[in-house]
């Protein structure tokens, strides 16, 4: 190979290096204190709204990075303190009942505060289970 196409080869992967580790460290810094960092870079949260209702086929809580899912009786929620806007789960839902805390379709406005409130009294949920007998 010659010098000049070598030296761009490694140049390219430097640069691919460089934006693997940008994607993979914040990540596992929030895994470990995703609280903290929430309030650092003032981060909202997504936001489980009324599709879930009665639904929960869990998709989405095994690519969620800090495990913020909690399981109530009838669906699932996001601790608000803990989520850390990765939006992993958005496309595994298949009702699309997550949104980002601003696009929260305005009849659904409540589950913001539900999701605050349930999820601090319910069980954190991080493994996918058989969806409810009238899912
Ligand atoms: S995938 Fe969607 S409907 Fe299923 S539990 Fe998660 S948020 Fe609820
Ligand atoms: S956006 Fe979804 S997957 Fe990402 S941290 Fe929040 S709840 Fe978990």
């Amino acid at each position: 190979m010659p010098m000049g196409e070598f030296g761009r080869f490694a140049g390219d992967l430097v640069s691919a290096k460089a934006r693997l580790r940008a994607k993979v460290i914040p990540i596992a810094i929030f895994q470990q204190n995703p609280a903290i960092l929430r309030k650092v870079f003032s981060a909202m949260a997504h936001i489980v709204t009324q599709p879930c209702v009665g639904c929960r086929y869990t998709d989405c809580v095994v690519v969620c990075p800090v495990e913020c899912f909690y399981e109530g009786e009838k669906m699932l929620y996001i601790h608000p303190e803990e989520c850390i806007d990765c939006e992993a789960c958005v496309a595994e839902c298949p009702v699309e009942a997550i949104f980002h805390e601003d696009n929260v379709p305005e009849d659904w406005k409540d589950y913001i505060e539900m999701n605050a409130e349930m999820a601090a009294k319910s069980k954190v949920i991080t493994e996918k289970k058989k969806p409810l007998a009238d899912s």
